[in-house]
């Protein structure tokens, strides 16, 4: 795949999906900032297994919903390269209980994670992209912000939220040649999926029309697809990768 560009910053990336988009992305010869907030052991794991295969990986440390971290992570991208080419929103956070359970706080901490995180990337991102006349941003939303889903009250309106600001993005950078887009994942096989039960993981798969849960590099190969110059004349498009799941 070609990329006119030459760095990308992903959120949440050492380990499950975000790591996969950094995976691919080094190999196309991206250099991946790999931000991590909690185990600088598995990031720099990555790293290393990156480098290893002849990319190009450096990891930042912050987490998402410090913005003041987020602001310094991405100053200190620019300070370095000069430039930031794309930039991945995946960091993301559930926290699920019926709604009727569900204290204010439960429901804002999973906002603040998921779209407030999202809309200060998108924004510095914009800010920077403006000026260099070029640049793309993925948004990973989910299936569940399409469709909602029971217990995720608190997760639905993060991930519609994201779907609708991607858009809005995608307006304001239009003219600048900035790109936004969101993915909408159905269910992945990761830590996230993984605590879910497993009557409650075969009754999603009998609804799946591919009939299986979906795997990181699936979206990986879709977020590589939308960063890069084969995708140029897409924005504020929302691809759904979720086996048929919802059409
Ligand atoms: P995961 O296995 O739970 O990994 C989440 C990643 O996000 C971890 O690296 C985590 O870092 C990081 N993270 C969470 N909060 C953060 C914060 N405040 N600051 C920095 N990093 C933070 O999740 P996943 O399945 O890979 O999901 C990745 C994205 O895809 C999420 O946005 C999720 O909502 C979305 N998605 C996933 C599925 C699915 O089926 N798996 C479906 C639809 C959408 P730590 O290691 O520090 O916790």
């Amino acid at each position: 795949m070609k990329f006119s560009g030459k760095n990308v910053l992903i959120t949440g990336a050492s380990r499950s999906i975000g790591a996969e988009i950094a995976r691919t992305l080094a190999g196309f010869g991206l250099k991946v900032w790999i931000n991590y907030r909690s185990n600088p052991q598995i990031a720099d794991n990555l790293k290393a297994e990156i480098e290893k295969s002849g990319g190009n990986a450096a990891l930042i440390k912050f987490d998402v919903t410090d913005e003041e971290g987020f602001l310094e992570g991405i100053k200190a991208i620019i300070d370095c390269d000069g430039e930031l080419s794309y930039l991945v929103n995946n960091a993301g956070i559930t926290n699920d209980k019926l709604a009727l359970r569900m204290k204010t706080e439960e429901f804002m901490d999973v906002i603040n994670a998921n779209l407030k995180s999202a809309f200060i990337g998108c924004r510095e991102a914009l800010k920077i992209m403006s000026k260099q006349r070029f640049g793309s941003v993925v948004n990973i939303a989910s299936i569940v912000g399409e469709r909602g889903n029971p217990g995720q009250t608190n997760y639905a309106a993060s991930k519609g939220g994201m779907i609708a600001m991607s858009k809005s993005f995608a307006y304001e950078g239009a003219s600048r040649n900035v790109r936004f887009n969101a993915i909408t994942p159905g269910f992945i096989a990761t830590d996230m999926t993984d605590v879910l039960k497993d009557e409650v993981k075969e009754s999603y798969i009998k609804n799946i029309p591919l009939g299986r849960l979906g795997n990181t590099k699936e979206i990986a190969d879709a977020v590589a697809f939308l960063l890069s110059d084969h995708s140029s004349y897409i924005t504020g498009e929302v691809l759904k990768v979720n086996g048929g799941l919802y059409m």
